[in-house]
């Protein structure tokens, strides 16, 4: 396919592209159009759209581009405001990811074990998805480092502040390398985020989109 839509026309590895077509992905979402190019040449990326218009693909695709499997360290990292949000992302990480061999993706949340997650972790992961207040408690405790993070992600980052976790996630960003690239996905674009994503983001692509289709 050729059309504008059409994932083929990214510069995406092969095996990504066949497993999108097997998981029915046949056609990019606007968000996902928009977003893409900007995110795989590296950029940072504001994108805004509503619920359902596939958010998650579109920055898994971006993290998932980036990896270097040839090291297991953890390269990209996803923040979410709930542990529900966090699990629906790995999930749909690992599905993209199915076509790459042996991408470790891991889920770091508050209200489950501390002790399996630092075990989890002694193992290596290429991607950490969580929420700020653990992954955070996992930096203080020294069992997580983002020394050689490339992406960093703050997905629905609105609610995230609304939920009150802005402290945590600057101790998180805190902890990141400058030259990581920083994708930032929200419902809405409030005056409480303008600042957050101005310190943190270097010269943003910003990407709205209405509808879902
Ligand atoms: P958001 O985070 O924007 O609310 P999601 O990433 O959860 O949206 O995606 C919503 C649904 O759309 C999911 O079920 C996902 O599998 C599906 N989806 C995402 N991208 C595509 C696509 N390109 N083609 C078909 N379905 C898609
Ligand atoms: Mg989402």
């Amino acid at each position: 396919m050729s059309d504008a839509t059409s994932f083929a026309r990214l510069p995406l590895a092969d095996a990504l592209l066949t497993n999108l077509d097997a998981l029915g992905y046949h056609s990019m979402t606007p968000i996902q159009a928009q977003s893409l190019p900007p995110m795989l040449d590296g950029r940072d990326v504001i994108g805004r759209g509503k619920t359902g218009s596939g958010k998650t693909a579109a920055f898994g695709l971006g993290l998932l581009s980036r990896l270097d499997l040839a090291r297991l360290d953890v390269q990209g990292l996803v923040l979410c405001p709930t542990r529900e949000l966090a699990d629906q992302v790995a999930g749909e990480l690992r599905r993209l990811a199915r076509a790459l061999p042996n991408v470790k993706v891991l889920t770091l949340c508050g209200g489950a074990p501390f002790g399996p997650q630092r075990g989890s972790l002694e193992h290596g992961a290429h991607l950490i998805v969580g929420t700020p207040g653990r992954v955070e408690e996992h930096l203080r405790k020294g069992t997580l480092s983002l020394n050689s993070l490339s992406t960093l992600v703050l997905d629905e980052a609105d609610r995230m502040l609304d939920m009150g976790f802005k402290d945590a996630l600057e101790a998180i960003i805190g902890e990141t390398p400058e030259d990581r690239q920083t994708l930032l996905f929200s419902a809405t674009y409030t005056d409480a985020i303008r600042p957050i994503a101005e310190a943190l983001m270097r010269e943003p692509v910003t990407v709205e989109v209405e509808s879902t289709h």
